[in-house]
């Protein structure tokens, strides 16, 4: 495809598009880059580059693009029954099927879902739903759920309030009311010089702290991505779960596990409080559950809370599309494949260490004071000096970025922590195409970083 191709969409970009999380003018004055097919891993852009897709789109696509098994589903679905609700008291075959499906491979004990459009209606749901859980449990001030500092829950006003992104907050004079946040269990950016599972266990006494701050009788629930993902692939030193798991079981309050992204495969388990052995109240879900080819989210939820929300009258929430049938559809067929072609055994037993032994070789460029990763997720934090941790001045994070485009290779920058999450699919002459590019783009850094 030809130059004049690319400028004439780029400027349709300019004239008509507002995308998200975007700095228009920037972006405007550099033109958007055009994605136009993706195959496996790889997307081509409209100038014919071939790019490795290390973010399987948003953490997404866990089964790789161009799944014509999906297509067919879909389109098998919209001739059938391309939409109908689940309002009042009505269901469809697709949405119950799916449901089943979802119990099958959730935690034992989780065998409900409430169906949504995205990840941010999941927790826009979950809010709603705790505080229906405790009014109906006859504890009306039971209300307050706290949430993690640079933990992302979406971008609707609930999602992103339980979030701790403090940029999204200050924009929209967010939080809204009963929430609070705790530190996170960041250990490179905000360990100093504690030990890592000394550090897990200090942030992790802070929820016994906010709750007996806030009064156990005010808190609702305590909400966390097993895996802190938009925030920088934080992967929590070995005592923070245990110890969290232990100040919950002190107190009467749900456990809400952020499943967006680490479900549905990503750590090598069904869902990241599996690999944690957690064992949550609520997992909202989203992303990897149609492995992007349709939007679709949902709320898995604990039996216990069930029986209690039964007695609750009605629940006054939904939306028109919480389990539309064609996204359903892919969904099931999603599963399907997920299980049947053995996809998490194999990021299990082959790919996962596979790719974990050749990023961490990254450890030794000059650029990398900590290379981390777990399952098929991985991050590189960008400093001046691995010694002291000092960081460069100016955004190096996204000149890597930027390097890595220009090479064929996305890889999304986090500040200065750059991070993958490649399809499950990859395989390993894949994962060493990855791992060179991101040398190579850590070198092309570097000497920008020295100019
Ligand atoms: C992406 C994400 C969300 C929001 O999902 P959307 O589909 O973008 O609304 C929520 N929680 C986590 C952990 C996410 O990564």
């Amino acid at each position: 495809m030809s130059e004049s191709n690319t400028l004439h969409w780029q400027n349709l970009s300019r004239e008509h598009l507002l995308p998200p999380f975007s700095d228009y003018r920037e972006l405007n004055a550099k033109g958007a880059r055009i994605i136009t097919r993706a195959s496996g891993v790889y997307l081509w852009d409209s100038k014919g580059n071939r790019i490795l897709d290390g973010m399987a789109g948003l953490w997404c696509v866990n089964i790789g693009y161009g799944r014509e098994e999906l297509v067919e589903a879909a389109a098998r679905q919209m001739r059938e029954l391309p939409y109908y609700n689940l309002f009042f008291q009505t269901a469809h075959t697709p949405a119950l099927e799916l449901a089943n499906a979802i119990a099958g491979i959730a935690p034992i004990g989780m065998d409900h879902v409430f169906f949504t459009g995205s990840g941010s209606e999941s927790n826009d749901t979950v809010l709603r739903m705790v505080r229906h859980y405790w009014m109906t449990k006859g504890q009306p001030q039971k209300q307050v759920i706290i949430g993690r500092w640079n933990g992302y829950h979406g971008s609707t006003v609930a999602g992103a309030s339980l979030g701790g992104m403090k940029a999204m907050h200050e924009q929209a004079g967010l939080l809204i009311s009963g929430i609070e946040h705790i530190d996170q269990p960041y250990w490179y950016g905000e360990g100093d010089d504690l030990d890592p599972d000394e550090f897990g266990i200090r942030v992790a006494e802070q929820l016994e702290q906010k709750i007996l701050e806030v009064g156990e009788d005010k808190v609702a629930a305590f909400i966390a991505e097993p895996i802190q993902g938009a925030g920088g692939v934080i992967i929590p030193p070995d005592s923070y779960w245990p110890k969290i798991r232990e100040i919950l079981a002190r107190y009467d309050i749900l456990f809400i596990a952020d499943e967006v992204i680490c479900g549905f495969g990503r750590t090598g388990e069904w869902f990241g409080s599996d690999y944690y052995g957690n064992a949550p109240d609520l997992m909202p879900i989203a992303k990897g559950l149609t492995s992007g080819y349709l939007p679709m989210g949902g709320v898995i939820v604990r039996d216990k809370v069930v029986q209690v929300l039964n007695e609750g009258g009605e629940f006054y929430h939904g939306f028109t599309y919480s389990g539309h049938p064609v996204a359903a559809a892919v969904a099931l067929e999603n599963l399907r494949i997920l299980k049947e072609e053995n996809i998490l055994e194999r990021v299990k037993a082959k790919t996962s260490p596979y790719l974990q032994k050749r990023w961490r070789e990254l450890a030794d460029h000059p650029l990398v004071g900590e290379v981390r990763g777990l399952g098929m997720l991985g991050a590189l934090e960008l400093v001046k000096d691995k010694q002291t941790r000092e960081r460069f001045p100016g955004a190096i994070g996204m000149r890597c970025r930027e390097h890595c485009l220009d090479n064929g290779l996305v890889m999304r920058a986090v500040g200065d922590t750059m991070i993958i999450s490649p399809p499950l699919v990859i395989n390993e002459e894949e994962i060493d195409e990855l791992v060179t590019k991101a040398r190579l783009c850590l070198d092309l850094t570097a000497r920008d970083a020295r100019a």
